[in-house]
């Protein structure tokens, strides 16, 4: 957190760089951002219809049976989301450019000039074992916001978790059973379980989608192009969602304490107060 103070403090003092402004905008876009009203939604498919009218009350009703979620409604009707943009692009600038921006902005030559188009990645999760990614892409910067949180909840899915370090062995859900590997292009990515207390040992943009998706503690090593981000970011979605897709002997559900669905809240809390004592 320090460390981010510090840069925003000296984005502050560099108020003549020419993209400053262009800046300052897109971070009051992310903050003006608010929950949406659902009073006025009216459901286009019978999976939403059920939804509003109370038939499914449980995520897990849905994606359990792999039904097709098609309206972002859904979701936020039925979990209290929290959200995030994930930096993949990168400012103009000399030297190689500047700090990394949450639109990765790219050109078209044309005969008319250039055409600027902005992409960005959206995260959505409830810390409680349900995460989404999503992709938009548009010519201005809100509508390829609004693609991607809508496209990031659409493609919501459930992951496992568990407690499956050799050096914890506490039982509890606070990282995930077993080591996991995802790839993208040239980026591979292992997730492995890690002791209470770790924290997130990952770079930053695939920390906020842990967090997100509820994880606490958990060791990472990749291999190939991290710095393309988008690959990355995509590596860490393959590795996650290959918790769910591993078979695991029944036995192991106990002993490696996995959970499948969230937790009720209740439970949560006393989960934080024992580790609080
Ligand atoms: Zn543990």
């Amino acid at each position: 957190m320090a460390r981010r103070k510090k840069q925003e403090g000296k984005e502050k003092k560099k108020g003549a760089a020419p993209d400053a402004k262009e800046r300052a905008v897109v971070r009051q876009e992310k903050k003006a951002f608010q929950a949406p009203d659902l009073s006025n939604w009216k459901p286009k498919t019978e999976l939403g219809r059920k939804v509003k009218e109370r038939e499914i009350v449980d995520i897990d009703d849905i994606l359990n049976n792999s039904l097709r979620i098609l309206e972002p409604e859904i979701v936020d009707s039925l979990l209290e989301l929290k959200q995030d943009l994930l930096l993949i692009g990168q400012s103009k600038g000399k030297f190689g450019g500047g700090s990394r921006r949450v639109f990765r902005q790219t050109q078209k030559k044309t005969r008319e000039g250039n055409k600027p188009k902005f992409s960005t990645l959206a995260a959505v999760g409830d810390k409680n074992g349900h995460i989404g990614l999503g992709f938009g892409k548009a010519k201005e910067t809100v509508p390829a916001r609004e693609k991607a949180i809508r496209r990031a909840k659409v493609s919501i899915f459930k992951i496992r978790r568990g407690c499956g370090s050799w050096q914890c062995g506490c039982r509890t859900p606070h990282s995930i059973p077993f080591a996991v590997t995802g790839k993208c292009g040239s980026v591979e990515i292992k997730l492995m379980p890690a002791p209470k207390g770790k924290g997130l040992c990952s770079d930053k943009e695939i920390a906020k989608i842990l967090e997100l998706a509820g994880i606490k503690d958990i060791w990472t090593k990749t291999r190939g192009q991290t710095k393309n981000k988008i690959n990355f970011i995509y590596a860490c979605e393959d590795a996650l969602r290959k918790l769910v897709k591993t078979k695991v002997h029944p036995e192991h559900f106990k002993t490696l304490a996995i959970v499948e669905n969230s937790i009720p809240l209740e439970q949560e809390q006393d989960r934080t107060d024992e580790g609080k004592a």
